[in-house]
């Protein structure tokens, strides 16, 4: 099969690989239907973190089962299934308590840019659809075993409320899809920090009300200025920059909450400022499984649309060109077809 693999910062190249096999009895073939390239790809792309030898790239993906382990009991040949990029047996005390992307069988994903991708913990991870939903809804689909999933998680973990205001601090395909999720949750006020127009553009389509182009201090004192002069009551941290974590962490009211959900990165928290300002925090990987059967539901019932952060779709073999649009921010998210 084919696949991408890096080599060095900026250099990406679509590749024969070997074909996955079944490794384990519980793990599971898939064939996939799509993937993409995540904003945290672009952490190694662009030397932000370090590549070492040459390695597959991508842990998002929606397929069709291909060959199953002999453990894996609840699943067949044909079926189309979605993910996460964190693997669970959803059976374990961590998944029992709904952190499923914590459990101790946990493997992350990442082979996914690649025609075939072998899926541990095959049973506890994959959810079937009944039947293959019509290839309309399979961007969208993808989008919840990632960027829906991590953006929902954000406004979980923020403590969304019907009624309540948010603030979504990053305009990436998470900060867009946890816009979807407060709205989803009831928030009557979406406060979205974006400065592209066409990110702005789409929040306001997925739910937002007020956008806030400023920064920094500057930033700070818009969001208060919109919120009484006290914040917001729950803040949905979506990039994991030192800069991003302070507008989020000082953009919430006394008693309010913060759920963050970008990979810190060079991220450190004041503890004597965190405890004078009252404000809860909580955040991680997000625990994708969890949401799985009810996110699946409203994007196939049409409720919601989170395949609309895609705005690039390429042929898988074009994957290279799918970071680089990515990386200067010629695209949102590229959604790549086998
Ligand atoms: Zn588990």
């Amino acid at each position: 099969m084919r696949g991408a693999v890096i080599h060095a910062p900026r250099d990406v190249r679509f590749e024969t690989l070997d074909d996955p096999k079944i490794l384990h009895p519980t793990d599971a073939i898939i064939r996939t239907a799509v993937t993409c390239v995540c904003g945290s790809d672009l952490w190694p792309y662009r030397g932000a973190e370090p590549v070492g030898d040459p390695h597959p790239m991508g842990h998002e993906y929606v397929g069709f089962v291909e060959e199953v382990g002999s453990e894996v009991t609840g699943l067949r040949p044909g079926q189309f299934v979605v993910g996460s990029f964190a693997t669970s047996d959803n059976t374990c005390p961590n998944c029992s308590n709904g952190f499923q992307s914590n459990c101790v069988h946990r493997e992350f994903m990442s082979t996914c840019q690649a025609e075939y991708v072998r899926i541990p913990n095959a049973q506890g991870t994959l959810v079937a659809t009944d039947g293959t939903p019509g290839e309309e809804f399979w961007p969208g689909l993808l989008a919840v075993s990632d960027v829906l999933g991590t953006g929902w998680w954000a406004a979980d973990a923020a403590e969304v409320k019907p009624g309540s205001t948010a603030v979504v601090v990053g305009d990436g395909a998470v900060g867009l899809c946890a816009v979807i999720a407060a709205k989803e949750m009831g928030a009557e006020r979406i406060i979205a920090m974006s400065r592209h127009a066409s990110r702005q553009k789409l929040a306001l389509e997925f739910g937002a009300t007020d956008i806030v182009t400023q920064r920094g201090d500057e930033g700070i004192a818009v969001i208060r200025e919109l919120t009484g002069g006290i914040g917001a009551d729950s803040v949905l941290e979506c990039v994991g920059t030192a800069q991003s974590t302070q507008q989020a962490l000082h953009s919430a009211r006394p008693g309010g909450s913060v759920g963050f959900v970008g990979v810190p990165h060079e991220v450190a928290v004041d503890g004597q400022e965190l405890f004078f300002s009252h404000v809860g925090l909580r955040g991680g990987p997000a625990p994708v499984r969890r949401y799985l059967p009810d996110l699946i539901e409203r994007v196939l019932s049409g409720r919601i649309d989170p395949g609309k952060v895609f705005d690039l779709t390429l042929p898988l073999e074009q994957v290279a060109e799918g970071y680089r649009a990515m990386d200067e921010r010629r695209a949102i998210k590229a959604l790549l077809k086998p």
